[in-house]
């Protein structure tokens, strides 16, 4: 494979936000500084070059924050505003985001080294996102209960109250939508902390917030690392409920802090996907499919298919293809038209990542790279020869890393699918209506593909893992469940 595909300097985007002093944190509607003075820099993984300094939240800026959020909470102007007037806020969201869709690709692409196709793609589904969540406020009902006639009992759906919504660094501005939206819509408030490597476009959509009719104070922007700004977030009293999207390790700790005060928690964990190809299925389509599935967006997504499952039959041939599925993978710019793999995220995720290569090859695995790594950028790597006790078969990579193997029938395929910590989602590639259903059921997965990879809805099905990939949904009706409580009112008449 040739050298990454570059951009003239002079022809790289260079917004306009990035420039001028330190971006502040948001509270209470105004943009204001650490209180420590503290700042830190984000990085562009293409160039090595800084891109701003960002105010780092100590503990004192998380209660500002959190105080800010429950006055707003509390507050005629949130607690009480009509459903009718919720959904035109949120519609207000999604058209001022969508005004501003290119820019905020921009900044993620600059932020995490994503390829622009695919941040932009990201932001279009966010604004989505927001405007799927808009339907609800007006839907959200409870129920009246079977009683004898000297009662009448029903039950409300109220909001927790202030929700801290910790995000990952691979999918800024997703994740802030998929928090953001439903906690909007069913009356909470927000304090929000993006990742540290990629926080920009999050400070951004606090500026684009600052144009809605978003009361002040609804929503919180704190950024600063994950060990003295997220855990002043997720210790802090105040804080009813955590939204958290990050790794396995973290999101244990979440747990631990969070039982302190019982808070309320929804965890989105990492993945070991498997992605199961039976010999009846299209093996091209298979192939483009299971490539995308851990090379696409460099690996660095969650729901990434990292172990390879193939019936013995079609291996060789599957194999091949897969093969030539990955030399498509040009590795570039983000801002390059035919790049396929940015950069990965940081040089610190970069020697993570080639960690675990040779991990691989110290375990006996046999590694076919297409292609050199050069600068933070990593070609699609398929490492066979490894059992399923491979640290490289067990751990999560977060690279464009996957391992295959092979299976005999329908039952060892759900068995070693199964076999994992793991349980986020999983693809099945197949043209036999009855092994598709019968894997996609015994599969201990909270989202099972069927001949596709990594389809997403705007909210309209749930999304979050089985075992240890998390706790909770985001979307589909389940996610009314993490983000109100049910009251329940007895009358005696
Ligand atoms: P991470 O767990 O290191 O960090 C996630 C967020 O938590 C960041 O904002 C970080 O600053 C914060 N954080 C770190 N330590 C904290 C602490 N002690 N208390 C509170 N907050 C803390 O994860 P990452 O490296 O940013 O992201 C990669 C991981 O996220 C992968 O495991 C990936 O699978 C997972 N992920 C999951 C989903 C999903 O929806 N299931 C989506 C994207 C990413």
């Amino acid at each position: 494979m040739s050298t990454p595909l570059t951009v003239d300097p002079a022809e790289r985007p260079a917004p306009a936000f990035l420039h001028g002093p330190a971006k502040e944190l948001l509270i209470d509607g105004a943009w204001t500084a650490a209180r420590s003075g503290k700042t830190f820099e984000t990085f562009d993984p293409a160039t090595g070059k800084a891109l701003a300094s960002v105010a780092s939240a100590g503990a004192e800026d998380i209660d500002l924050a959190v105080a800010a959020a429950r006055r707003a909470f509390e507050a005629p102007s949130w607690a009480d505003i009509t459903p009718y007037q919720r959904s035109r806020i949120l519609l207000q969201i999604a058209d001022v985001l969508e005004a501003h869709a290119g820019e905020l690709a921009v900044l993620d692409s600059l932020d995490m080294g994503g390829p622009l196709w695919m941040t932009r793609w990201l932001v279009d589904h966010s604004v989505e996102v927001f405007r799927h969540y808009a339907g609800w406020p007006t839907k959200i009902y409870g129920q009246t209960a079977p009683s004898d006639p000297s009662t009448f009992n029903y039950t409300l759906r109220q909001p927790l109250g202030v929700v801290g919504a910790i995000t990952a660094w691979n999918g800024p501005v997703l994740q802030l939508a998929w928090k953001l939206g439903p906690a909007l819509a069913t009356g909470n408030t927000v304090v929000a902390k993006p990742a540290a490597w990629s926080p920009l476009s999050a400070l951004r959509i606090g500026e684009l917030l600052l144009e809605t009719d978003l009361p002040h104070g609804v929503v919180n922007i704190v950024t600063g690392d994950g060990a003295v700004t997220g855990e002043a977030l997720t210790n802090h009293a105040g804080v009813d409920k955590i939204s958290f999207t990050g790794s396995l390790a973290v999101g244990k700790r979440i747990l631990e802090v969070s039982a302190k005060d019982l808070k309320r928690v929804t965890l989105e964990l990492g993945g070991k996907s498997p992605t199961i190809v039976f010999d009846d299925a299209d093996l091209e389509a298979a192939a483009k499919g299971a490539v995308a599935g851990f090379a696409q967006g460099s690996g660095e997504g969650c729901v990434a298919g990292t172990r390879i499952f193939v019936q013995e039959s079609v291996r060789e041939q599957f194999r091949e293809l897969l093969l030539r599925e990955m030399k498509a993978y040009t590795l570039g710019d983000p801002f390059h038209p035919d790049t396929r793999m940015g950069p990965l995220a940081s040089s610190q995720h970069f020697q993570r990542v080639s960690a675990y290569l040779d991990i691989a090859r110290d375990e006996g695995g046999t590694l076919e790279t297409v292609g050199e790594s050069a600068g933070l950028y990593m070609p699609p790597t398929l490492i066979e020869n490894v059992g399923a006790d491979a640290r490289v078969v067990r751990e999560e990579i977060f690279g464009p890393v996957a391992s295959l193997m092979t299976f005999a029938d329908t039952d060892d395929a759900i068995a070693q699918g199964n076999d994992t910590i793991y349980g986020l989602s999983a693809s099945v590639w197949t043209t036999n209506l009855e092994r598709a259903h019968r894997t996609a059921s015994g599969l201990r997965a909270g989202t099972v593909w069927i001949n596709a990879y990594a389809d997403m809805s705007a909210g309209t099905v749930p999304f979050g893992g089985f075992k240890q990939s998390g706790i909770g949904r985001e979307h589909g009706i389940e996610v009314l469940d993490a983000y109100t409580e049910t009251k329940t009112v007895m009358v005696h008449l």
